[in-house]
């Protein structure tokens, strides 16, 4: 505070200076998984560079898209934004506060905030548990329902926000369906009331004609309890449909951020391109006109990736500078940024 009792001016830069409608802002986000050898001394011989050097700022209420092809470091870097994993380096700032330096009691009260809905509906929920108690569960570790009557009437609320009947709450997860088991997994991650939830492939395990039921679900859900999501898929069809925003990754980078309609309509980075070259198309006419860009070549090893941009080893219109030179995010134009030499 300043003499007059007045809170100084925030510095730029500085721990907890975050625009007014920011509510997370991760910054230069590192997540390597370090490779060792040996039984007994273990040496370290390597990293899995998961996640390496991203940044991205969330702003309240709306939906970012995170997008990239399978082991592109997309559901690590959600994990590493929550804390279930320790990042290596770099900030994640909640509301002004960096989650990175809570101890852990600090940050399993911090946890009500910050939930997950996972990609598994048949993994994640605890076969011998009921339903009841599965959605019950954080009402109880965050002490938000202090009785057992509570407790259960809120549990019932919570399925009815879901659609799924309040009287379920004493079968178990075997009893139901895929979309109903995923609906059971967003109402335990509703529980502690979250203001930020990451969505890791919440529909990508359901069948398509279920997907569209619990991808509106969440849509409603967010305008009812003003929820904020990082939306983790590599279907760009759904993404398209649910998110404001959308990040594009590569082998653990960033390579395209865009307000959704720039990137659909105008993507700049050739990796982008190519990926929204493979959505299929309705309109057969359309389909049948529109250019494919066929990707050569795997996606390299985070074990060792390609030097430069690390998309160099598969795109076409590399340059000498690409494998030399790692290009930076840089803006476009508003809401539009991407890391390409080409630009
Ligand atoms: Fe291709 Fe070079 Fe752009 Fe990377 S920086 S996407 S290799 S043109």
């Amino acid at each position: 505070m300043t003499v007059d009792g007045n809170t100084p001016a925030p510095q730029p830069g500085a721990e907890g200076v975050v625009s007014g409608d920011t509510l997370l802002d991760v910054r230069d986000l590192v997540m390597h998984f370090p490779l060792t050898k040996g039984i007994i001394m273990q040496r370290k011989v390597g990293a899995v560079q998961a996640v390496d050097d991203i940044s991205i700022t969330v702003r309240k209420g709306e939906t970012i898209g995170l997008v990239g092809e399978s082991g592109c470091g997309k559901s690590t870097a959600g994990r590493a934004i929550l804390q279930l994993y320790k990042p290596t380096s770099g900030q994640v700032l909640y509301e002004g506060r960096d989650l990175t330096t809570l101890g852990s009691n600090e940050m399993r009260r911090m946890r009500r905030h910050l939930q997950m809905i996972f990609q598994d509906p048949y993994a994640s929920l605890n076969p011998r548990m009921t339903v009841g108690n599965i959605v019950g569960e954080p009402l109880q570790i965050h002490k938000i329902a202090t009785n057992n009557k509570e407790r259960s009437e809120r549990v019932q609320e919570l399925l009815k926000v879901v659609g799924l009947n309040p009287y379920f709450a004493n079968r178990y997860p075997h009893e139901f369906s895929g979309g109903q088991r995923q609906r059971i997994g967003i109402a335990r991650a509703l529980a502690a009331r979250p203001s930020f939830v990451v969505a890791d492939e919440p529909v990508s395990a359901l069948d398509v004609s279920i997907q569209a039921q619990v991808v509106n679900l969440l849509e409603e859900l967010q305008d009812e309890f003003n929820l904020t999501y990082l939306f983790i898929s590599h279907d760009l069809s759904v993404v398209r449909h649910i998110a404001d925003r959308v990040a594009v990754m590569y082998l653990g980078k960033i390579v395209e951020i865009a307000d959704r309609n720039s990137l659909y309509e105008n993507p700049s980075h050739p990796y982008t391109k190519a990926l929204l070259s493979a959505v299929p198309i309705p309109d057969p006419k359309v389909e049948r006109k529109r250019e494919r860009i066929i990707l050569t070549g795997d996606v390299p090893s985070p074990i060792n990736p390609p030097s430069g941009c690390r998309f160099h080893t598969r795109c076409p219109y590399v340059m000498d500078v690409c494998k030399e030179k790692v290009p930076p995010l840089i803006k476009q134009k508003e809401g539009h940024e991407v890391a390409c030499w080409l630009y």
